[in-house]
Formats: C-alpha cells, structure tokens, sequence
C-alpha cells in the first residue's frame, strides 16, 4: 500500500510476518518431521493469502509442502500470484471444474465418483496424471466418502487411468474431545491398514488440524494440516503446549472525543448511558470492518496504553469507547483494537471469549477497508498521531 493510503487509513492491520515465522517453526516442532500442509484459506484467515503463501513460499524458516485454501477461486488468485506449492483445494472439485483445476495445476481433494471420474477423463484426453487427495468423512458430517464406502473408494480411485491418489485424510469433528478423536482416528486406520492387507498401496494420511496438532499427538498421521496456529491462536479448550504468536494486530484512528455530562446516551439504541461526566472517543472501525456488533458494551480497546471499554452498540464504521480514566487521548491517534500496547492487550481469542464465538471467526471477519501492512518487526509509526505499541 503506498504511503498516502496507509496515511487516510481509517484502520490498520499489522500482520507480522516473524510471528508467522515463529509459528511455523512450532508446527514444524509438533510436526516432527511430518510434511506440512498450510492453510491459506479465507484469505489466509483475515491475514491476507497472497502475501502469507509468498511468505511461506519464499522466505520461511521451513517452506511448507502444500497450501490448502477451500474454493477454486483462492487457488486462482495463489497461482496468479506466482505461488509455485501445490495448492490443495479442499471443498473438492465438482466436474465442470476439472479443465480449469488441470491447467492451474491444483490438487483437488476428491469427495464422490463423479469428480473422481470426470478428473480421470480429463487426465487422460490431456494425457497429463492429475494428482488427488481423497477426502473420508469419519464422523464429522460434512464432506467425504462416508467411511463405509472409504475402502471401496480408494481402490477405485487407485485404478482410476490418469489419477495419482497423493494423500488420504479426513477431519476431526471435535479435537477437544480425545475419545470421539480416537474412534475418528481408528475408524480412518482400520480402513487403511485393511487395504494394506489387500495389497493396496495407501497414500500418505492427514486428519490433524491446529486442535489435533497441539493436543492429539495420536491423530498426527503422515501429514498435518494447521490454520489457525499459524496465525497464532490455539483452538478449542487448553492452553498450547508451545509458545505461539498471534500475526495480525488492528489498529483504528480515533474520529472524535468529547465530553458529556453524566446522563448521555451513547449509541444507536441508548443503551449505554454515561453515570459521570465522561470523555467519550470515536473510534474508526465497526461491524462493516469485522469488529463484531456482539462486542456492543463488552469490547475492549487500548487506548494509550490502557484498556478501555466499548460503550454503546457498535456501529457500522465507528465504535465508541470510554476514555475518562486515560487522559490525553486525541483526535488522531491510533488505539488498538486488537494487539498490545504499553503492556496492556486484548487478542482475538479474549474478544471471541466477549462475544461468544471462537478466534477464527474474529480473524477472518477483519474486513477489506482494515488496511493489511507486511511487516517483519513491529515497524516505527508510519501514520499520523501516536501509534505506539509493545513488542508482541
Ligand atoms: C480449516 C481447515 C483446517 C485448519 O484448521 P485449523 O483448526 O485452523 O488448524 C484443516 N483441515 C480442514 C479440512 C479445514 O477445513
């Protein structure tokens, strides 16, 4: 972004590409060896695909052996980027698909025989083998071959002219739960090691998310599929075992501030009403730039250092936070809207915890006008008024 946007920038994301580093090197660590599949899906969780699979591609301590994104189209924009790694796409490959999976040279993950037979035909009227990951549903209820077809499937898929079957995997409904994870887990290597048995030769396997990696060393299998740890945040239950960093830290330009008597409501709804005389700003991001209107009156920002409150409804590009107790506070300035600052913090699993979803949702929800900046360190400030920050 060149510098006048960053300037007018109402909001702005730091995206932290050590952190990112940093995080990868802890897969790596759980991974012990395992191949890596990264998840770039969801425009790389909120933190900007292109730029992340570029990182990862190029620069990263460990190049990860494949990206994952869920449709078509994330693949598209990977591949029009110069990303050279196989990209896996997740949701699978329906048939009026497959010409344009062949030529941007993805790697479908193969959920029925229709794709699975219109891949083949493709493969072989191209004469080029397209290579494929089955996807087995073994309890989560979404997509794959139900397991009682999983065996079937495979040796099907095998024989299939012009496949290359390159990986096994389905997913873990519940990775907080370690004995349905086992059954899960049980259930997809039975079927393996049966056709083992048969003779068939099974490709590597993957079932591991970020909940598995961290918690289920038994679900790890051949391969390991992490999102959410990459950008620094341990899902479900527990805290991770391995220090994790999180990438993304917003910041949002504060528009006004004022005073009002004791007595004023605030807001779209009146329902906060000031109880003393109150200095109240105006802060440069709402519902439209991902900032949950579910954090109406239970938001926290930092604002010098401090956290604040948020007063009121969130709005759809402004919310109003409580600055009495903070004194010095500008039109201008920078708060923090998820990050650290001045040894306060507030992270996106804390405002997932105020609003009752999970961090994913808050990462993937920073919205197109929060402005993305790439950096490998906390940068200086850049933007008008005080942008100071503690170092993550
Ligand atoms: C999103 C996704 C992942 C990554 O999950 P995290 O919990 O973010 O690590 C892995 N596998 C599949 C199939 C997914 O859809």
């Amino acid at each position: 972004m060149d510098h006048d946007a960053l300037h007018r920038a109402p909001s702005w994301a730091w995206v932290d590409l050590s952190a990112l580093n940093h995080n990868l090197g802890q897969v790596a660590a759980c991974a012990d060896g395992r191949k890596i599949l990264a998840v770039v899906k969801a425009d790389a969780y909120g933190h900007g695909a292109v730029a992340v699979a570029q990182f990862l591609d190029q620069r990263a301590i460990t190049r990860p052996d494949l990206l994952c994104v869920a449709f078509l189209d994330e693949a598209i924009t990977l591949r029009e980027a110069g990303i050279g790694l196989p990209i896996l796409l997740m949701t699978g490959c329906p048939p009026d698909q497959v010409a344009t999976v062949a030529h941007y040279r993805l790697t479908p993950m193969v959920l029925d025989r229709p794709s699975l037979e219109a891949l083949g035909h493709h493969a072989v009227s191209c004469g080029e083998a397209i290579g494929i990951h089955i996807k087995i549903d073994t309890g989560m209820g979404r997509l794959g071959v139900p397991q009682s077809d999983a065996a079937a499937f495979l040796r099907d898929a095998v024989r299939t002219p012009g496949i290359r079957v390159e990986g096994i995997c389905s997913h873990l409904a519940d990775a907080d739960d370690a004995v349905f994870s086992a059954r899960q887990v049980d259930d997809f290597q039975d079927t393996l090691s049966a056709l083992r048995a048969a003779g068939v030769v099974t490709p590597p396997a993957h079932m591991a998310g970020s909940g598995a990696i961290l918690h289920l060393d038994f679900a790890r299998l051949d391969q390991v599929r992490p999102g959410l740890m990459l950008y620094g945040y341990c899902p479900g239950k527990g805290a991770p075992q391995v220090p994790l960093r999180p990438v993304m830290q917003v910041s949002a330009r504060v528009l006004s501030v004022k005073t009002h008597p004791a007595g004023t409501a605030i807001s779209y709804g009146r329902t906060h009403v000031t109880r003393r005389e109150s200095r109240i700003a105006t802060v440069a991001i709402g519902y439209a730039d991902g900032y949950p209107r579910a954090l109406s009156n239970k938001g926290i920002m930092i604002a010098g250092g401090r956290r604040v409150p948020v007063v009121g409804r969130v709005c759809m590009d402004m919310t109003m936070i409580d600055v009495t107790d903070v004194p010095g506070v500008c039109v201008g300035d920078a708060v923090t809207v998820m990050g650290a600052e001045g040894g306060a913090a507030i992270w996106a699993d804390e405002l997932a915890t105020l609003c009752d979803t999970i961090p994913y949702e808050i990462l993937c929800g920073m919205g197109s006008r929060v402005h993305r900046i790439y950096a490998s360190r906390q940068g200086a400030s850049v933007v008008r008024g005080r942008v100071e920050r503690g170092g993550v």
